[in-house]
């Protein structure tokens, strides 16, 4: 994370420039990092997505408004942000705002030869996984190992598809294009090969185990450090881990879904928590200490003398951190004066005693409320 580009260096815009600029600067730069005008060159494939990443950050207005004040942390997960989370295939955003997967586009920039298909490989698909975590883990952050299934590259074949070296020929329906060209009324359209379904060639010994694909579907473990702070509807994503791509194309990402269990004792509003905690009348009267649970176990608060219920004590820093900055919220600890049930006879008696010589004079909010709403009692 820590070596991540600035988005605006990426696109090569100013942080002021507007929507048009970063799109024309977006298509310009998509176009000649594009894979396929770049077979086999990683590089230019990191840059393709560094570049799809950057341009779909900025070109939202949220997301934008997002990563100018928090930087590449605004989508670090996204928890708490207004729009965080992961980002799109960036093939699947360039055929976007190129208007259209096999709209014209390509043709235009690639020259006729050119298709995102061929060579028989392709991008896996990428995976949701929902997972829920308890409270304390989200607090503290956690290790998770996740069982998934999914496709993987087949051994066997070393993810080729072919038996034998031989086997994997070029479509001879689409001359290994992927596409064909079919009328439409007045226009020629391009449309996925049926013979190949796309992937530009064919293979005339299938390997046995994945049956030509390339790859398998198996269940795989996935182990994933999941960041302190997290919250319900926060959105991770682990790259290459998602469906793997067929004949070796690259794999999709994984996106896992947090949902934080509701907990017995705290309720949380972002980073600040919530508790009741019930404190005897004599407690609060007389004042003195109260224990009070907290994530980092046991906490006490001075009660203060003639203490009221409803009373709410904040314990700062006590609260959940914060998914951005490691920031920590507070912890909101309200008492709730709680009446003895069952007093015996003797007992009862000294409440009696002690209240005729309390009167009605030691009682601010009850005054305060007879004042009030004295008219209601017809005194
Ligand atoms: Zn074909
Ligand atoms: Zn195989």
């Amino acid at each position: 994370m820590a070596d991540k580009r600035d988005y605006y260096e990426i696109l090569g815009v100013s942080r002021d420039a507007s929507a048009d600029e970063i799109k024309k600067s977006y298509r310009k730069l998509a176009v000649k990092f594009h894979p396929d005008k770049n077979p086999g060159d990683h590089t230019a494939e990191d840059k393709f997505k560094e570049l799809g990443e950057a341009y779909e950050a900025l070109s939202d207005l949220d997301k934008r408004a997002a990563y100018d004040r928090y930087g590449h942390a605004a989508f670090n997960g996204g928890g708490g942000r207004p729009s965080g989370g992961g980002f799109h295939d960036p093939m699947d955003l360039f055929s976007q705002v190129f208007g259209g997967a096999f709209g014209g586009g390509f043709e235009e920039f690639f020259g006729g030869g050119g298709s995102r298909r061929g060579s028989g490989k392709q991008k896996g698909s990428d995976l949701r996984y929902d997972l829920e975590v308890t409270l304390e883990e989200a607090a503290r952050g956690v290790e998770k190992e996740l069982e998934i299934e999914r496709y993987v590259p087949c051994e066997p074949c070393g993810a080729k598809g072919s038996k034998g070296s031989g086997g994997i020929k070029a479509c001879s329906t689409c001359g290994g294009r992927g596409v064909v060209a079919r009328q439409a009324g007045i226009f020629i359209q391009q449309a996925t090969c049926p013979e190949c379904r796309g992937a530009g060639e064919t293979i005339s010994d299938p390997c046995s185990s994945c049956k030509g694909d390339g790859r398998v579907q198996r269940d795989s473990r996935i182990k994933l450090r999941i960041p302190a702070g997290v919250d319900t509807g926060t959105r991770l994503r682990s790259s290459g881990n998602g469906d793997g791509g067929v004949r070796g194309g690259a794999a999709g990402d994984l996106y896992v879904f947090l949902h934080v269990r509701d907990h017995d004792v705290f309720q949380r509003d972002d980073s600040d928590l919530f508790c009741s905690v019930p404190l005897p009348f004599s407690v609060a009267a007389l004042g003195g200490e109260l224990k009070v649970p907290s994530l980092d176990g046991q906490s006490s608060i001075k009660i203060p003398v003639g203490t009221q219920g409803g009373t709410v004590f904040r314990l700062r820093e006590k609260g959940m951190p914060s998914l951005t900055n490691g920031r920590r919220g507070d912890l909101n600890v309200t008492v709730q004066v709680e009446v003895p049930t069952k007093l015996n006879s003797e007992q009862q008696e000294k409440l009696r005693a002690f209240s005729e010589s309390i009167g009605e004079h030691n009682s601010p909010m009850q005054e305060g409320f007879f004042e009030k709403a004295k008219r209601f009692f017809d005194l």
